[in-house]
């Protein structure tokens, strides 16, 4: 039987890293602490109540939710101007990234982002028939933000992705870059929503801002960030969006309707009111990340600078090998980036010190 498979799906894989039950689960940077008994309990209880009303559609609006999210992005990033019109959620920042496809691509129409960057990008665009387009970033991995105005101004994207700090990379972008791509983005004919993830900026170091913060100052930029990694969180699904509300409400109309159940509308608010136990554990990733960057970098690796709870490191000759070298010991690392290079979430100090091990041995 043939099956009427859009052409470009023929013979693709699903995306997704292996899901390997080894002793150091360093690939796809999540937080290697789970959630502390006090925020197991909360969520425990919150979705007992919730289970009570499943009967019913969970709220289309999450209008609770999007409170909790706006107090906390004023607690965190000093963000004061977020009311819930400003705020959007998802399954996932992947499904709040869809979202924005659905309603700000489609076909004829362009998305720009940066190599290397985050490799789901792709396939939000192709799953929305939105063409997918690149510029390649400097060799430290920061942005070019003349050549990136250039190319706005020439390609007239009517979306912009940029991840930051940035996935393999760990980039922070700086506000002036922001602004830099802002100043092109409201050159285009037909409007152009600048999107900058955040899925990693609780783990950015002292000193280095969120794009929220100037928000109000652009109608067209928009900041998402998830629950998946800093609130330990992978496993409730919740990703979320701030922008000013015309861009919300276009999201608004692309979603399926309750599309955030009740059971993660109820997990993600108990987990947002513990956000202070869950930070602790922040700032212990936090440590261990700069601890094992210096670590690396004593033993001649180069390390790109790195803001996010990973770190990418090289070069290598032949990284298969040490991959291969390093799961044999128990630690499994992802073979992402330029070729050349590694990435290597940050775990607890225990599995860091078995990374250490195992990289020293596989390199001897
Ligand atoms: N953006 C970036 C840059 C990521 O690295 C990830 C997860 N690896 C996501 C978004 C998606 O995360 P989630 O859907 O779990 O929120």
């Amino acid at each position: 039987m043939t099956l009427p498979l859009r052409p470009e799906l023929i013979g693709l894989e699903p995306y997704g890293a292996p899901q390997l039950d080894v002793t150091a689960r360093l690939n796809v940077n999540e937080n290697p602490y789970a959630p502390p008994p006090s925020v197991v309990d909360a969520i425990a209880q919150a979705v007992r109540k919730a289970a009570e009303g499943l009967n019913r559609y969970p709220d289309r609006d999450f209008t609770a939710l999007r409170a909790d999210l706006a107090h906390y992005l004023e607690v965190e990033s000093n963000v004061d101007f977020v009311e819930v019109r400003n705020i959007w959620a998802a399954n996932g920042s992947n499904e709040v990234m869809l979202h924005l496809h659905q309603a700000f691509g489609g076909p004829g129409r362009r998305v720009l982002s940066f190599a290397p960057t985050y490799s789901m990008y792709p396939e939000y665009a192709r799953d929305t028939v939105t063409d997918y387009v690149t510029l390649p970033r400097r060799d430290d991995f920061t942005l070019d933000i003349a050549a990136a105005q250039a190319a706005i101004r020439e390609m007239g994207p009517s979306l912009v992705l940029v991840a930051s700090p940035n996935n393999p990379t760990g980039t922070a972008l700086s506000l002036d870059d922001v602004h830099g791509l802002m100043a092109a983005a409201d050159d285009v004919e037909g409007g152009c929503v600048v999107v900058i993830d955040e899925a990693y900026a609780e783990f950015r170091r002292a000193g280095v801002p969120s794009a929220a913060t100037i928000i109000p100052e652009h109608q067209n930029l928009a900041v998402s960030r998830t629950m998946s990694k800093a609130f330990a969180l992978a496993g409730g699904r919740l990703g979320y969006l701030v922008a000013h509300e015309p861009v919300i409400d276009a999201l608004r109309v692309v979603r399926l309707p309750y599309h955030l159940s009740a059971v993660t509308q109820a997990t993600a608010r108990a987990a947002l009111a513990h956000h202070r136990e869950l930070q602790a554990q922040v700032d212990e990733i936090r440590a261990e990340r700069d601890d094992t960057v210096a670590w690396l970098t004593d033993q001649g690796y180069t390390v790109a600078e790195t803001d996010a709870n990973f770190a990418l490191f090289g070069p290598f000759e032949d990284r298969e090998r040490v991959f291969e070298g390093l799961l044999e010991r128990g630690v499994l690392i992802r073979v992402t980036g330029p070729e050349g290079w590694l990435r290597v979430s940050i775990g607890t100090p225990q599995e860091m010190a078995l990374f250490r091990s195992a990289l020293l041995e596989v390199t001897a």
